[in-house]
This record gives C-alpha cells, sequence and structure tokens, in this order.
C-alpha cells in the first residue's frame, strides 16, 4: 500500500478503476515504460461475485504476452460446451470445440485472482503504482482539457494531474457522468438474482441451463458449489421478495429439481443479490485528456458473459493506441476517437445480439405459462453445421480481435 506521504502528485497515464480493464491498461502501458497511476476505491479485489468468465479471446492476450501458462495454473474450471434444457426434456447446445483458437474453452476463474494475477505483474514494471482505497471524486478540468482526477483517500483529497486519464470505473462511472459524454440507453427486459448453492462431486455438468414455464436459470460450475443466475422479468424483483424465501425457493426446485435439498443453503435474502442488467454504450467514448473504457464505456447484458472480454479488448486497444503519443508528449483528440471506432462496431454487434436473445427468447420464456420450447430459429442456427459455429465463435472470440501492440521494456 502505497503511504499517504509517498501519494504522487502527477502521472503520464491516470487509469480510475482497477477492473478488468483497467488493470490490464495499467500492466500494457507499465510494460511499454509509460508512467501509469492507477486508483482503485476498495482496499483489495474480494468483492461479491462479478463475473468470472475468461473466454479464449482474453487467454489468446495472455498467451501474447507469454502468461497464458502461469495463469492457467490459477484454481479454476474449464467449459467447452454448453447445454440449455427444457423442463420437456428438450436440448439446445452450444459447443467452443471446433472454434479456431489454441483455447477451445471458456475458463471459470473468480475476478479476483485474475486482478491479483495481474497487478502482481504489472508491479514488476517499475512505472506502475497502483493506489488502493483511493476514489476518484471528479475530473480536474482546465481550458476544455482533462488535466487529471481528485481522489479521497483515508478521508483526506488529493489531486493527481495526469496527461490522460482513462475511465475504467465500470457501469456507474464517475468520470463519465463529470465528462458529461451523451450515453445511449436501452432498457432491457430482465434482471438477474445471483445466489449460489452447494455442488457435488457427482454433477458433471460445467453449465447447466434450465428452462421451465415462466422460469430460466443457468447453473455455473465453481468446484464446491453452483454460482446460480435465476433470470427474472424485469423490476420483479421486489415482488419476488414480497412472495418470500420458501415461494422463491420452489421457483428454483421447479427448474432444477435436483436442487431440492440444497435450496436451503439460501437462508436470507442477504444470500441472492440482485444484477440489474444495463445494456448502455456512450455515443462519444472520449474528450480531450479523457477515453472511457469497458464498462464505463458500455455496459453490456450477461447474456454469454462477455463483458470482462470486451473490456480487456479496449484496453488492448486504448493501449496500442496511447502508449507511443503518451511517451512523445501530448494524446490527440484523434487518436482518442481512433479507439472508438476500433472498438465500437463489436460492442454494437454484441450488444445488438444480446438484445435479439433477451427479446426473443428471455423475455418470451418469462411471459409464458406453457413448458417453453426452444425457438426454431434458435435450433436452426445451432443445428445447421454452417451456421452453429458462429454463435459461440462471437462469444468466445469477437470479430475483429485486437493483438497487442505496445512494447515491452523492462522489469524492476
Ligand atoms: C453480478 C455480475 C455478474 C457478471 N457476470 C459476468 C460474467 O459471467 N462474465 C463477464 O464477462 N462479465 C460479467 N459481468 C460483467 C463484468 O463484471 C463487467 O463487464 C466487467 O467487470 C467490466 O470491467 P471494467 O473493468 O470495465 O469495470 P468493473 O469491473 O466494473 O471495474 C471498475 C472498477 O472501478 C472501481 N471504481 C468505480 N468507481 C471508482 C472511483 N470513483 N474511483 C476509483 N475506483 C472506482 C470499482 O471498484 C471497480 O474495481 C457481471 C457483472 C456483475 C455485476
Amino acid at each position: 500500500m502505497v503511504p499517504t506521504s509517498a501519494l504522487p502528485s502527477s502521472t503520464t497515464c491516470a487509469v480510475v478503476g482497477c477492473g478488468p480493464a483497467g488493470a490490464i491498461l495499467g500492466f500494457l502501458l507499465a510494460r511499454a515504460g509509460i508512467d501509469v497511476v492507477v486508483l482503485e476505491k476498495h482496499g483489495d479485489f474480494l468483492r461479491d461475485f462479478r463475473g468470472d468468465t475468461v473466454h479464449p479471446s482474453t487467454l489468446e492476450l495472455m498467451d501474447e504476452l507469454g502468461l497464458a501458462d502461469e495463469f492457467l495454473k490459477l484454481p479454476h474450471s474449464r467449459v467447452s460446451r454448453v447445454q440449455l434444457q427444457t423442463t420437456a426434456g428438450e436440448t439446445l447446445r452450444l459447443s467452443l470445440e471446433r472454434l479456431p483458437t489454441k483455447f477451445r474453452f471458456i475458463a471459470f476463474m473468480p475476478q479476483w485472482d485474475f486482478l491479483e494475477f495481474i497487478t502482481r505483474r504489472a508491479s514488476s514494471f517499475p512505472t506502475f503504482v497502483l493506489l488502493r482505497g483511493a476514489e476518484v471524486t471528479r475530473l480536474i478540468e482546465r481550458d476544455g482539457v482533462i488535466r487529471g482526477v481528485v481522489f479521497r483517500r483515508d478521508g483526506l483529497e488529493h489531486e493527481l494531474q495526469a496527461r490522460i486519464t482513462v475511465g475504467a470505473d465500470g457501469r456507474t462511472a464517475v468520470t463519465r457522468a463529470d465528462a458529461a459524454l451523451p450515453l445511449i440507453e436501452t432498457s432491457p427486459p430482465i434482471d438477474v438474482l445471483w445466489f449460489r448453492v452447494s455442488r457435488r462431486p457427482d454433477e458433471a455438468e460445467a453449465v447447466a441451463g434450465r428452462i421451465g414455464p415462466g422460469r430460466l436459470m443457468v447453473m455455473l460450475n465453481r468446484n464446491e458449489y453452483w454460482q446460480v443466475a435465476f433470470v427474472i422479468a424485469r423490476g420483479q424483483a421486489d415482488a419476488i421478495r414480497a412472495r418470500g424465501l420458501d415461494e422463491f425457493r420452489r421457483e428454483v426446485v421447479a427448474v432444477a429439481p435436483e436442487l431440492a435439498e440444497r435450496v436451503q443453503e439460501i437462508r436470507t435474502w442477504d444470500d441472492v443479490k440482485l444484477l440489474v442488467v444495463r445494456v448502455d454504450r456512450l455515443q462519444r467514448w472520449y474528450r480531450r485528456g479523457y477515453l472511457a473504457i469497458g464498462d464505463a464505456a458500455h455496459a453490456m447484458s450477461p447474456i454469454g458473459g462477455v463483458g470482462i472480454n470486451v473490456a480487456i479488448q479496449d484496453a488492448v486497444v486504448a493501449a496500442n493506441a496511447l502508449w507511443l503519443p503518451l511517451s512523445q508528449g501530448e494524446v490527440g483528440e484523434d487518436v482518442l476517437a481512433g479507439v472508438q471506432q476500433r472498438r465500437q462496431r463489436q460492442v454494437r454487434l454484441i450488444q445488438s445480439f444480446q438484445t435479439f436473445v433477451q427479446e426473443r427468447f428471455l423475455k418470451r420464456t418469462l411471459e409464458s405459462r406453457r413448458t417453453p420450447s426452444i425457438p426454431w430459429l434458435m435450433r436452426v442456427l445451432l443445428s445447421t453445421p454452417i451456421l452453429r459455429d458462429i454463435p459461440p465463435r462471437l462469444i468466445a472470440l469477437g470479430f475483429n480481435r485486437p493483438h497487442i501492440e505496445s512494447p515491452a521494456r523492462d522489469r524492476r
């Protein structure tokens, strides 16, 4: 932990937020020899479940950095096939086994382990500083240009001047609000209730999707337990809570009878976390001296578990674009515009796919009182040989995938 007496007052790049986007950007810039300070409001990475799907696109990037082998030594589980099953016995399968990549699986790894791994490696570069417990409260603006941030640590306010400030502070970003960039919002028809129940060693499936009349649930294998996403209609969380925990447990068992005894492990509503699903994107990701990336630029729906991976790809593109101008002086608006241009088509395409699934499948399933059937369009898409690899490819690899172009300088 950097002591208050040693807090930096200026740097080349200030990165606000040490989630996947901020951690990777900090790592890549420091690796290229750029002074970077990453400010994280929390004291550690151990928070509530935040999503932990590391896709082949991210594993390929780790491989380019020479870190994949070490990274995959961390405890994780692997998923190559995903199966959704209706209560009527109909199944829908998605396979990553034919994808054109070295890593034909999704690695499920707690986000805190991922962040700890990256920041520890970043700390081996002399130009990397991570300030934990540093909450950014506003941007510093002079003559229409963002010149750094004001942050609070241990009850005291400090200023950090920077040539460029990157907002990687997530979907409720303070920086993007302060930068007053226009936001395009959508209203997804779903929210998600997350909880966990224990998993038996003989339960083989890695991801278990369950669909019943008016209900939809996905269970993610986390070795000792299932992390369960119970999908609900938008804004229904209070009504579900009002019906009581016993009724909620019954709803869970209706789609996953094998959990009949284990639902008692949900003891209070504190064990059930609400994710209010947001799908939005900035119309413009930048202004002079400031760039937003990751969820701060575009919150993604949980469908496909792409959020972390898209955020990391943003960070790679930002590092590719920023390292050289930062090593030479100011960063022009054209450089920042280039980052948005390079990333926005993929973000729009994935959000459109997610909206399609939400509206055409999830919403209809939640509204139906009959035993649902898999929509014919999805069945055709996932069973026709020349089409079936398109959705998994889009989810697992994205398209126009960035590669690491920023150089590697000396370690400490
Ligand atoms: C319950 C849940 C489940 C999810 N499931 C998945 C999944 O399975 N797969 C997937 O890919 N994605 C999932 N996501 C989404 C995924 O977590 C995000 O898309 C991803 O973490 C975005 O990365 P980011 O770095 O842009 O932002 P974040 O991960 O949100 O990181 C932002 C960071 O900024 C910090 N911060 C915020 N404000 C400030 C401030 N003012 N000053 C300093 N620091 C600040 C925060 O503490 C945080 O560490 C899930 C999200 C949630 C909430």
